[in-house]
């Protein structure tokens, strides 16, 4: 008799897990047909315009647990790109409640949920977001840039110099970080004006040098602040900075330098400042030529633009060239058809762009040392050729 108990054992443990594997088998199915309801369910209410319903469907159709983390923050970013801002921040919100998820992935719905939020213009619920993202290693850049962004809109410099100064200490050999804090001190140091408190505002505007020193901006700033306090001398010494720099922003220092010439009487300053540059640019040889004609007369001045018009021409340097033939006649006829034709250079002129973006291309009469378009610092230049300078 107990033989053939040991006999049947076998045929007991394989009862066993034959039945064993039907009713795992019966709760897949059930498990399975629990899914596919709910996801025609979604489907439907989806196809039938009722996304909310179908967002509640489908939130119930995936349970959140470590392994479908990234499907609700793909269904999240589904809804942020059409646009669909408030049930994305629901799917979001709703993953960085649940306590199942780890704290990577909460991370990771969190750089989601400040987008959401960034991109609805709650800028202070995203400024909170990417603050708590600032601790998390991984996510420290996307979180330091996206603050970046909010405090440019917000126009919260000191926050934008907190957050800079932070990197800093984190990645000390960052030029990025540098550039962006010079801007920072310069956009302070406007405020700062505004607000009548000269001696700061000049003492910012150091700083932003201090911290970058290849940067024209704050050089530029400190001249204007110059002739603003009639401190003409000190402004062309600071605009005389700018060349050395960036040839490029020449364009932009000639007529501060000019002005301060002209209340001063420092046309041989501003000449011995432009000398190693004077062909440089629209600007630069328009005003050599003023000062030879007033040096010389106008003939020379005459030889030496048309010289240089035939290299780099220009429709400013056209319009200087007229006026200096019209200084040279005494027949008001031909005076006044100078005269008009300069007219119809300067509409010409008026209609052009005068800065451009070298990373997106964005155009415009305006200077923005932050480009409206791409959002980046000192990637707008004055317009160089025939337009320009
Ligand atoms: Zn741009």
């Amino acid at each position: 008799m107990l033989e053939l108990l040991f006999l049947l054992l076998p045929v007991a443990v394989a009862y066993g897990w034959v039945m064993g594997r039907n009713s795992l088998r019966r709760a897949q199915r059930k498990q399975s047909s629990i899914l596919s309801n709910h996801y025609y369910k979604g489907l439907n209410l989806l196809l039938s315009d009722q996304a909310d319903k179908a967002v509640d469907t489908f939130m119930k159709m995936i349970s959140v647990n470590t392994d479908t983390v990234e499907t609700h923050i793909a269904m999240g970013n589904f809804f942020r790109h059409r646009g669909e801002l408030d049930r994305a921040i629901r799917v979001h919100q709703n993953l960085i409640s649940r306590e199942e998820i780890n704290g990577q992935q909460q991370a990771m719905a969190l750089v989601e949920l400040g987008s959401d939020y960034l991109l609805a213009g709650f800028l202070e619920r995203a400024e909170g977001v990417f603050l708590q993202l600032l601790d998390n290693d991984k996510h420290f850049p996307v979180a330091q840039q996206k603050l970046f962004n909010i405090y440019q809109v917000t126009k919260e410099w000191h926050k934008a110099l907190e957050l800079a100064s932070r990197s800093l200490k984190i990645t000390p050999n960052d030029e990025v970080m540098y550039l962006y804090l010079s801007h920072f001190y310069c956009e302070q140091a406007l405020e700062l004006l505004q607000e009548g408190d000269e001696k700061e505002a000049e003492r910012t505007l150091k700083k932003a040098i201090l911290v970058e020193g290849k940067e024209v901006r704050p050089w530029l700033e400190l001249g204007k602040f110059s002739i603003q306090k009639e401190q003409y001398a000190l402004a062309m010494d600071y605009l005389a900075e700018i060349p050395k720099r960036d040839i490029d922003w020449l364009s932009e220092a000639i007529p501060l330098l000019e002005k301060c010439a002209e209340k001063v009487d420092a046309w041989d300053k501003l000449d011995s400042i432009i000398e190693p540059y004077w062909e440089k640019c629209a600007s630069s040889y328009i005003a050599k030529v003023k000062i030879i004609a007033l040096d010389k007369d106008s003939r020379t001045a005459t030889e030496i633009l048309l010289k240089q018009l035939k290299q780099h021409p220009t429709i400013r340097g056209f319009k200087a060239l007229l006026g200096l033939y019209a200084d040279q006649t005494e027949d008001m006829v031909i005076k006044k058809s100078i005269e008009e034709l300069q007219l119809l250079m300067d509409k010409q002129i008026s209609q052009r762009p005068k800065y451009h973006c070298h990373s997106c291309g964005f155009s415009g009469r305006q200077l923005y040392w932050l480009c409206p378009s791409c959002k980046n610092w000192s990637t707008i230049k004055p317009v160089v050729g025939i337009d320009g300078e």
